[in-house]
Parts: C-alpha cells; structure tokens; sequence
C-alpha cells in the first residue's frame, strides 16, 4: 500500500524526469465489463478521464452509457475546493448502496483528492468498500490495479507522492471527434498559496516538442478541427527542460501543423512574454482567446497569494492582449481570500472596471488544507455572509461586461465550430473563435465542421445566431 504525504508532496528535486512509454501487461481481462467514469473539476482531469477510458478499453472493457450497467465505477475526482470534496464523498454514499445489491461492483477512484493525505485516511478508515485508489502521478497503472483487485479482492491504494516518469502512447479514447486536449505540461511550481494544485500534480514537467507535435500531426490526419494545449501553467512550458524552446516556438510549430484551431490553457501572468503575444498575433489558426487569471485586484491580496505581479503589472499585459485583433479575455477571480478587506475587494472591483472581461469563473476562498492560505484563514475575520455578498456584487459586473461583449457582437458573422445539439429544442450549438457560446438552427449534419454564423442576439453566457449560407 502506497499513500500520501503533504511534505513529501511539496519538496521539489532537480532529478531529471524520464520519459517512458506506456506498456501493460495484460489482455481483455475487461472482456464481457463496462466501466463508468464520472468526472469531477477542470479539462485536465476531463483529458485524464479520456485516458482512464483509453486505457480500459484496450483491455477489453466496454463503456456504460448509464452507470447502473457498470462493472467498474471510476470517480476522478478535483481538490481545488471543498465543496467538490463533498460531492464526491456524498456520492460515494450512492454508490455504497448500489454495492449493496451487487456485491461485484468495483469502485475506484482517483485524481486530485486521492493525492490528499486526509481523503486516504478517510477512505482506509470509513469507505473500505471502494476497492481501489490510485494518484495523478500513476494514472498508467490503473490497468494493473484494477486487476490486482480483481484477484486478490484486496483493497489496493496506490497513490505517490513524487511525481513518477513521464508516459507517452497511452491509449485514449476522446469525448470528441473533432475537438481534442492535448497535454503540454504537468504539474506546477508557482505555489500560490491557496491552491493545492502544485501537491496533488507536483513538479512542473514539460512534454518533448516531439511528443507534442506527433500527437497534433496525427490529430490533424485524422480531421480533427481543433487542439488545446493543456497545463496548469501552459506558459511556463519548456522552462524545466532548458532547451531555449517555450510556448511561443511550440505555438508557431502546432500552428504550423495547419490545424484549424489552436487554443491553449491555463496561462499564469508572470510567464507571458511578449514573443507569445506576437506569435498569437502572427497566426490566425491560433485563436483570439485568452484566459488570464487575476485572482485579485488589490496588491495586498495578490501578495498574500504569492501570485508574483502588481495589478499594474497585470494591466500592462492585460493592454498588450488587447491589441490582437477582436481578442476576448476572461479570467479567475477568489473573493473572501483571508485578510480581504472592502477596500481590498474595491481594488478587485476597480480592475474588472478596467479590464471589462469577456467572461470570469468567480469564488468564494476555499481553505485547502496543507496550504499556507488555510493558515491565514484561522484568523480571518471576514463573515461568510460578507464574503457571498461580495460575489454577488462582483458577478453583477462581471455579467454586465459580459452582455455588453455579447452584444457588440450582434449582426455581425462569425466563425463557429459545431458541437452538438444545444438543449433547446431543434437548435444546435458551438463556440466563436473567441469561445462565446452560440445557439442556432441547424442540421446535424453540421457537427464537427466550422460554419458562418450571424449573431441575432446576445444573453450574458451565450449568444443567438443564424446559418449564413
Ligand atoms: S499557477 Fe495555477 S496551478 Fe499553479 S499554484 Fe498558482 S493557481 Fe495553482
């Protein structure tokens, strides 16, 4: 049994990392089973869950349209805040009792939560009917984890604490035809002080160029329409390799590949360059969308968070993006953080003012523990019912500035890649080159194919177009 340790967790090495490729043992012991993956958190658990998938399916399982048709039952699961936390354990609950009635269900789960010290603790001590858990570190193993249950009926916890090897040639099995993830890096050194990222992920470790390229290459074979980088921090790429090679001259290269969309996300301020501003502006299959977290306006705040800028110097960079031609930017904002005061959330308030975002994901501070900011949390004086009326008051703005976007985008004909059919009825739907939502009558036969679309009318979240012949 291997299980988690924060400190470990935390310390950094300068070994190197070895890049091994993805090799299992076994064949179809899956055969005649159905898994069932639930996914918690952000796209890159959503990219991880397609490997779980990938993975399973090349040992014979099949997948379960509904989950009560599962043999396996995988939770993937996200630490960022607590409320995610306790959806996953409450539905834990759900899934103990449909293990009641069939007694050779197989539960597992993984990702960020497993990596945390307390939620092993827990599971070993309250949960022993969920039969395997497994870290972000060793995804690769899930084959042989689920067998080593299968055979010995033995709960089996393996989750590591230093980041392993890098696996390259994992099966995946993607949600879309035309719209893929692709990892960039993993893990990340910035430790702001809040997030749990850099314990559950570890060190921040860069791909081979032509790992990256290889997968991209053989995506735009195969039709795909669209690639997004994926990191915790996707411009801090190629910083641990020291190649002189980073995310400008990885961005010139995938959009060299000629796929017709290229995004990529999350970017932390401190590692954008300039070059990555030009290399945006050079290529117009790199899309016209940024995600620029700014957490906080106010520069006490941003300290305490150990965010590494100023609000002035988010503002210069925030101005530089602004000059790519129709760029929409969005971003992250924590309200409630410990020690905010109303001064403080002005500040916060005062930047969206400036920066009129596209769009933002807003939250109230979420102590994590093991962070530096839970610390600070013990002593934090600010009431919940302070802190929940300053998220109310900044999604006022943020969705005013969000509307107003939407609507200066009305009668004019944009490009939308289609996705699917939208939940109104008789209409699909599909995003900008600027990611706005759009919802239009069409066929599905337009699925996976990049359309003109004339925008009618705009809402806060989405927009209403027409087909432009
Ligand atoms: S850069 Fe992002 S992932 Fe890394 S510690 Fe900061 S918030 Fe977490």
């Amino acid at each position: 049994m291997k299980i988690p340790n924060m400190l470990d967790a935390k310390k950094r090495n300068k070994n190197e990392v070895k890049y091994t490729e993805y090799n299992v043992d076994f064949n179809n012991f899956g055969e005649n089973k159905k898994f069932y993956v639930r996914t918690y958190g952000c796209q890159m658990n959503e990219h991880d869950s397609e490997k779980i998938k990938g993975m399973l399916s090349s040992v014979g399982f099949k997948s379960a349209e509904d989950i009560n048709d599962a043999d396996v039952i995988i939770l993937n699961t996200c630490a960022i805040r607590e409320n995610a936390h306790d959806k996953v354990f409450g539905f834990l609950g759900v899934l103990k009792h449909m293990k009641q009635s069939n007694k050779n269900l197989i539960i597992g789960l993984c990702g960020c939560m497993a990596q945390e010290e307390g939620v092993v603790d827990e599971i070993l001590a309250k949960h022993k009917y969920v039969n395997f858990v497994f870290g972000t570190h060793n995804l690769h193993r899930l084959p042989n984890l689920i067998k080593e249950n299968m055979d010995t009926d033995k709960q089996v916890i393996e989750v590591y604490s230093k980041e392993g090897n890098l696996i390259e040639g994992m099966p995946v099995k993607r949600a879309s035809n035309y719209k893929a993830y692709v990892n960039i890096i993993y893990g990340c050194d910035k430790f702001c002080t809040y997030c749990i990222v850099p314990y559950t992920r570890g060190k921040q470790r860069s791909r081979n160029k032509d790992d990256i390229l290889k997968e991209v290459n053989k995506l735009v074979k195969e039709g795909y329409q669209e690639v997004t980088l994926l990191g915790q921090n996707v411009n801090a790429y190629g910083k641990d390799l020291n190649l002189g090679y980073d995310l400008a001259d990885l961005l010139e290269e995938v959009a060299k590949t000629n796929i017709p969309r290229v995004r990529f996300i999350t970017s932390h301020p401190w590692d954008f360059t300039d070059r990555m501003i030009e290399v945006i502006k050079k290529y117009p299959n790199i899309m016209n969308y940024v995600h620029l977290p700014i957490q906080s306006g106010s520069d006490k705040i941003l300290k305490l968070m150990g965010r590494r800028y100023t609000r002035e110097e988010y503002k210069t960079l925030f101005d530089k993006l602004k000059k790519i031609d129709g760029i929409a930017i969005t971003t992250d904002i924590i309200v409630g953080f410990p020690g905010e005061t109303e001064e403080d959330f002005l500040d916060t308030l005062d930047i969206v003012k400036y920066c009129q975002y596209d769009g933002a994901f807003t939250f109230i501070y979420s102590p994590r523990v093991g962070t530096p900011a839970a610390k600070l949390f013990e002593k934090d004086q600010t009431t919940l019912e302070e802190k929940e009326q300053r998220l109310y008051r900044l999604n006022e703005l943020i969705n005013d500035y969000s509307l107003m976007s939407n609507k200066r985008m009305v009668n004019n004909t944009y490009k939308i890649l289609v996705e699917g059919l939208s939940n109104k009825d008789g209409m699909m739907y599909g995003y900008t080159e600027t990611n706005k939502l759009v919802n239009f009558k069409g066929n599905e036969d337009l699925i996976g194919k990049i359309v003109n679309i004339r925008i009618i009318d705009a809402k806060s979240f989405s927009l209403d177009g027409e087909l432009v012949e």
